[in-house]
């Protein structure tokens, strides 16, 4: 069998299984083709997808803008480690810096990295600038959080899937429940070795969790008053997903933009990825003001592959696509109407409980045990309908299609959800 030759679904998958490393568990579907909101399999099924790369695909499949960019840039100049200068990465920080007004961008490749290397800024700045005894430096995080994969990552992670059997763990965090204040209060007058407060705006992974109004705002107040760095994973919330350019952003207007001039939550460390690059690259990156970021020597931090050429290129395509076709706005109304017609449907269908969620970043909850596979059950039914989804934990479905949805289309979708709900037999 030549590699390129023609796969069946049940060969692609049978060939993941005997020469991949089990560490995901896919939705039995195999995909060859992806354009706009919609993927084709290998036997030419057309799909909605309802998860887009864990919304690393907001700009939607293979955006031409996107697509653009990056192929010119590969047969410009793909890599040249940092090294040397390249003539894209200097553009690329000013753009993306002004973007999302901070000073200062640290690019990294995956939501990992960046992850990790804002834990490394925020113990160098306690040492250096808050003067925190060497090693004593703690970084508050929250139960149930999602981060990444990484040894650090996984030592401050409460999922014991994720955990188990890969001691011994990084030390240096203290975790607190997630939208609870009193526990931050409490965290942080407990030690006067505190670098930072590192959460994310909605819990995706844990189950789209939107935390009370005001918690993000009156947490990062906390954060100031202890002079705390407060760190903001947005890799999955970030770029317009949950309505706003970021979800930090809060209800400032998105009407010119994309709201990043007035954010109600202004972190001291954002943390970006998956979208940054519409899907098409790895590309991440950290952001933070001067103060923050110039602890950041040469020879502290780096990847060989961290703010190549072809990244700078495809970032700012991305970004510009974001702010030409108002993707935050798109979501925000979109958003609404998905959990109006949901919520409508839960009241009289007993097998799901509630919708929740932000712009277009939401979850049903179905009404299961946490262990059953009801939820798995639907997404295989709502594939055979054509549309695309999987379950966070359990019984609950995340719903997060590419942000470039028309209202036409999304109104098709949640006729798909419902039917598919309606008619399904446990
Ligand atoms: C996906 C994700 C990460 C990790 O990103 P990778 O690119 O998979 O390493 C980190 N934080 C959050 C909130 C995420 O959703």
């Amino acid at each position: 069998m030549a590699v390129l030759d023609q796969l069946t679904s049940q060969e692609a998958i049978e060939l993941e299984n005997k020469y991949g490393a089990h560490n995901y568990h896919p939705l039995p579907v195999v995909l060859s083709r992806g354009e706009g909101v919609h993927v084709w399999d290998v036997e030419g099924k057309k799909y909605y997808d309802f998860l887009s790369a864990y919304s690393a695909v907001n700009q939607g499949h293979c955006h031409p803008k996107i697509v653009d960019a990056m192929t010119q840039q590969a047969k410009t100049l793909s890599l040249t480690s940092r090294a040397f200068y390249n003539n894209m990465l200097g553009r690329y920080e000013k753009f993306a810096s002004e973007y999302f007004g901070f000073d200062k961008l640290l690019p990294m490749n995956t939501g990992a990295e960046a992850v990790e290397t804002a834990l490394k800024i925020a113990r160098k700045w306690a040492y250096e600038v808050k003067g925190i005894d060497e090693n004593k430096a703690e970084i508050i995080v929250c139960e149930n959080n999602f981060h990444g994969r990484t040894t650090t990552i996984i030592s401050f992670s409460n999922d014991p899937v994720a955990r188990k059997n890969f001691g011994p763990y990084t030390k240096g965090f203290l975790k607190i429940e997630y939208d609870n204040l009193q526990e931050l209060q409490q965290a942080l007058e407990s030690s006067n070795t505190i670098a930072a407060f590192l959460v994310e705006p909605i819990q995706g992974e844990a189950g789209v969790y939107v935390p009370s109004e005001g918690y993000l705002a009156a947490a990062k107040k906390m954060c100031e008053d202890h002079n705390v760095l407060f760190i903001a994973d947005e890799v999955q919330t970030g770029i317009a997903r949950t309505g706003r350019l970021l979800a930090t952003c809060g209800n400032c207007s998105c009407e010119d933009k994309n709201c990043s001039g007035t954010p109600e939550v202004k972190p001291d460390i954002l943390i970006l990825g998956k979208a940054l690059s519409g899907g098409a690259y790895p590309v991440s990156a950290v952001l933070a003001n001067n103060a923050v970021m110039n602890v950041i020597k040469p020879g502290n931090h780096g990847s060989t592959f961290g703010g190549n050429p072809i990244a700078a290129a495809v970032a700012m395509a991305a970004l510009e696509v974001v702010a030409d076709e108002k993707l935050a706005i798109n979501a925000d109304r979109l958003g609404n109407i998905f959990r109006a017609e949901l919520a409508e449907f839960c009241k009289e269908n007993d097998l799901v409980k509630s919708v929740r969620g932000k712009g277009l970043l939401n979850a049903i909850l179905i009404n299961d045990t946490e262990d059953s596979a009801t939820a798995w059950n639907i997404c295989i039914k709502l594939r055979d309908n054509g549309l695309l989804a999987k379950p966070t934990h359990g019984n609950i479905i995340r719903f997060a299609p590419p942000l470039v949805m028309t209202e036409e289309e999304l109104r098709d979708c949640i006729e798909i959800i419902k039917n598919t709900i309606s008619d399904f037999k446990k």
